[in-house]
């Protein structure tokens, strides 16, 4: 028995493990999510009676870390199952449960997620999409940017604003947009990253929704917005899966880079031993390795917090899983480039593109920054500068 993980983790693990080593660093996307989907890794945290695993985001990073381990990140997860499923199956209305989850968890229907605007950026105090009320319904305005997977998404959850009728103050309110809505317009950003998932910006003009795309429905409501506040706590339900999904993406990535360079140094001989019996070159990878087993386990932590439901816990946890998956990771695919020499930098190990792949995760869904601001306010009980 192993005292960290499960009998059944382990056996999730080793089957993803598996099914990655099948797709591989040349993987085609849908194929893999499909078959993912099919298997139930792309549900495991969902409800049973909808489909999913019955289980948490303990058993869904699994799913994330491993198939990045093996070369082929299914970045969608952190959105679709991670984010949109977990706020709807918490949040949604039977009708949006019926509608969305079956699908979100065999991976037959995908849902990308918009929070970022051009002039709000990492304050997502400043957003300013706005819904108003539009007879049964709403219309919905405003920008959005660096949203991924748009195109291949059935809809995006979009993170808006009403008034509210008592103080006139803008609240967050949660909006299910169809890919193809009247008014939804998207256009791909032309990133360095090469990724399978495109990033869009995104223009809402006056999109008009039905009542039932505000999650949670509002009809019940007198402020119309699904009960006071319940925007705010559905956005904070999606934030812990989000900053720990994100951490999975990251070790699994760091752990790919640093597999091809482990091999490369056991093998790669330009004097009397392979280059890996070199401390220059071993030390670096070992401490890579190191960090990465650190960050995998603050992510457990904060995992384990969040499906135990201790969700202030848990937002401590994941931001620092985060934090340091993203630091592992960006060292670790420096040091396996390093270790490859030219070969670092050729089209044929594939090392080269992750150094920007790497950064992602220090800079989404939420910076390096922003969680040292995190933990030195709310950990540490610093002073803000902002
Ligand atoms: C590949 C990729 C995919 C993404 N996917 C999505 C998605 O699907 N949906 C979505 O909504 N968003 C997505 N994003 C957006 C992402 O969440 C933002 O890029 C991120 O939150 C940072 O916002 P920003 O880019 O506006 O940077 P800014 O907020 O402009 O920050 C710029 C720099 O200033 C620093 N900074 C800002 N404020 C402070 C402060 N108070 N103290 C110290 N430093 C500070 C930041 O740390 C950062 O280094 C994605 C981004 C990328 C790169």
């Amino acid at each position: 028995m192993n005292a960290m993980e499960s009998q059944e983790h382990r056996d999730l693990r080793e089957a993803v493990a598996a099914l990655g080593r099948r797709h591989g660093k040349d993987f085609d996307r849908a194929a893999l999510w499909a078959e993912a989907g099919k298997l139930g890794y792309l549900g495991v945290n969902l409800p049973e009676e909808y489909g999913g695993g019955g289980g948490g985001i303990s058993e869904l990073s699994i799913v994330l870390e491993e198939s990045g381990a093996a070369g082929c990140p299914l970045l969608m997860m952190i959105v679709s199952p991670a984010i949109c499923a977990t706020v709807i199956a918490r949040f949604g209305t039977d009708e949006q449960k019926q509608r969305w989850l079956p699908g979100l968890a065999d991976g037959s229907l995908t849902m990308a997620f918009g929070i970022t605007e051009p002039d709000a950026g990492s304050n997502s105090h400043r957003i300013t999409t706005t819904a108003r009320r539009d007879g049964d319904g709403w219309t919905l305005s405003g920008r959005k940017v660096f949203v991924s997977g748009v195109d291949i998404a059935d809809a995006t959850l979009i993170v808006g604003r009403t008034e509210d009728a008592r103080t006139g103050r803008l609240k967050p309110c949660l909006f299910i947009v169809p890919r193809d809505a009247e008014g939804f317009r998207r256009s791909a950003i032309d990133m360095e990253l090469q990724a399978q998932e495109k990033q869009f910006e995104l223009v809402l003009d006056d999109v008009r929704l039905p009542a039932d795309a505000l999650v949670g429905g509002g009809a019940s409501h007198a402020d119309g917005c699904g009960g006071e506040d319940s925007g705010l706590l559905q956005l904070f339900a999606g934030l812990n899966p989000e900053r720990i999904m994100t951490a999975a993406f990251a070790i699994g990535m760091g752990r790919y880079a640093l597999t091809q360079a482990v091999e490369y140094a056991k093998t790669r001989q330009v004097w009397k031993t392979p280059i890996g019996a070199h401390q220059a070159v071993a030390h670096p990878l070992a401490q890579a390795h190191i960090e990465l087993e650190l960050a995998r386990l603050m992510m457990q932590k904060a995992a384990a917090l969040y499906d135990a439901g201790d969700d202030t816990g848990a937002g401590e946890a994941a931001n620092m899983a985060k934090y340091a998956a993203g630091e592992a990771c960006v060292k670790a695919v420096d040091q396996a480039v390093h270790t490859l020499g030219g070969n670092g930098l050729t089209r044929e190990y594939g090392l080269a593109r992750l150094v920007t792949a790497a950064r992602v995760a220090r800079i989404a869904p939420v910076s390096r920054e922003m969680i040292l601001n995190y933990v030195s306010h709310q950990s540490l009980g610093l002073p803000k500068s902002y």
